[in-house]
């Protein structure tokens, strides 16, 4: 059995077998394969302070099994309830971004899928900054387990909602979801796919083995609006959208999300709300549609900003037969908007008073 290349297989990228097959090349015991992935995603500690494994066995794993991420940059909000990393990935210096979010009843990590995003929404910061790669599934579970090593609370939800489209970069984010839900226990339902509508990817999500929750970004209820916001509309416009999102509650019996990022002047007239609610209501989706509207978090390079109050829009909707929310915009002290850390690193190092530079 030819020993784990550091090079090739990350901590948290490593399945069960290449543990099993590292503790073989160390001429350890079989059982220390179980006590390393119990380690790995059964403590609250990071690898270097499980203290059942030997010291001697641990500084070894810690060169044979290295961390993807190195922090540059770790932020808390005032509130004390969001917690923002910047992280430089080990391969290669890409940076993205990761946020905890804590309340009483959960904890949520939102994770970033890639470095940058190909989509281009005119809106977003990571789309603004340009595709840069694919993280690979050791780097997104990463971000999760990082995070709970940094949280009192268990970690009970996770969204792919930070840098990146999930399912444009589908295998390594189907590995992640799988890992986190075999290995950490995190259960499918409490593992949410945002997606800006990319339609085979979504019915392919349908078939898969575990009920994940769908989230798609709509922004508009027509097409000649959302093509303008999302370029991806041209290629996959909102009718196929919404019939594959009706397509995944079929086959999942589950409740799809909307996110709707509602932006002054532009989508937030009492005439979107009603044209997206008779959409929606029209589509006959399984369980319903809920829309998570979320006023617009400024960014450099897009000179839209949210209205004065989302709330008309989401009581519009919730007339018109649509559930809707409005989304609370946590730990803006931060930039905690995906993409906007890294951007104001990038474009000045003025940084956040809360924010700590790690390095
Ligand atoms: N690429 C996926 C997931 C990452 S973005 C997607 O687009 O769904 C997660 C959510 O944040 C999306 O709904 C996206 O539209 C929204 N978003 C991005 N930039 C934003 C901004 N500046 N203000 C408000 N919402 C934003
Ligand atoms: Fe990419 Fe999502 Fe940003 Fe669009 S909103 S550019 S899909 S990360």
């Amino acid at each position: 059995m030819s020993p784990v290349r550091t090079s090739t297989v990350s901590r948290y990228g490593a399945s069960r077998d290449d543990v099993a097959a590292l503790v073989r090349a160390l001429d350890e015991p079989d059982y220390r394969a179980r006590q390393i992935w119990d380690a790995l995603y059964h403590r609250t500690v990071p690898l270097e302070d499980a203290t059942d494994l030997p010291r001697r066995l641990r500084e070894r794993l810690a060169g044979d099994l290295p961390t993807a991420l190195e922090p540059v940059i770790e932020a808390v909000s005032r509130d004390g309830a969001t917690t923002k990393w910047l992280w430089s990935c080990a391969r290669d210096g890409a940076q993205i971004e990761t946020v905890l979010m804590r309340s009483p009843d959960r904890a949520t990590v939102c994770v970033s899928s890639q470095a940058g995003c190909a989509m281009g929404c005119t809106f977003c910061a990571t789309g603004q900054a340009g595709f840069e790669r694919h993280l690979d599934a050791g780097e997104i579970v990463e971000q999760v387990l990082r995070a709970a090593h940094a949280s009192e609370q268990r970690v009970s939800n996770v969204v792919y909602m930070g840098m990146g489209e999930p399912l444009a970069n589908y295998d390594a984010v189907w590995t992640s979801i799988e890992r986190l839900h075999d290995a950490l226990s995190i259960s499918a339902r409490r593992i949410t796919v945002s997606t800006v509508g990319v339609v085979p990817a979504i019915r392919r999500l349908a078939e898969e083995r575990l009920p994940v929750t769908l989230a798609v970004s709509l922004h508009a209820p027509d097409d000649v609006l959302r093509s303008s916001l999302v370029p991806l509309n041209r290629r996959y416009p909102l009718r196929e959208v919404i019939d594959a999102a009706a397509a995944f509650a079929a086959a999942k019996g589950r409740r799809v999300t909307f996110e709707y990022a509602l932006i002054h002047g532009v989508n937030d007239a009492p005439a979107h709300a009603d044209r997206l609610a008779g959409l929606l209501t029209g589509a006959r989706l399984r369980g319903g549609a809920h829309v998570n509207v979320i006023p617009l978090n400024p960014t450099a390079g897009y000179t839209g900003r949210a209205p004065v109050t989302a709330a008309g829009f989401a009581a519009r909707l919730s007339a018109g037969g649509v559930r809707a929310t409005v989304r609370r915009n946590r730990g803006v002290d931060i930039d905690a908007a995906c993409g906007q850390l890294r951007a104001r690193v990038i474009d000045g190092p003025q940084g956040s008073a809360s924010a700590t530079m790690v390095q």
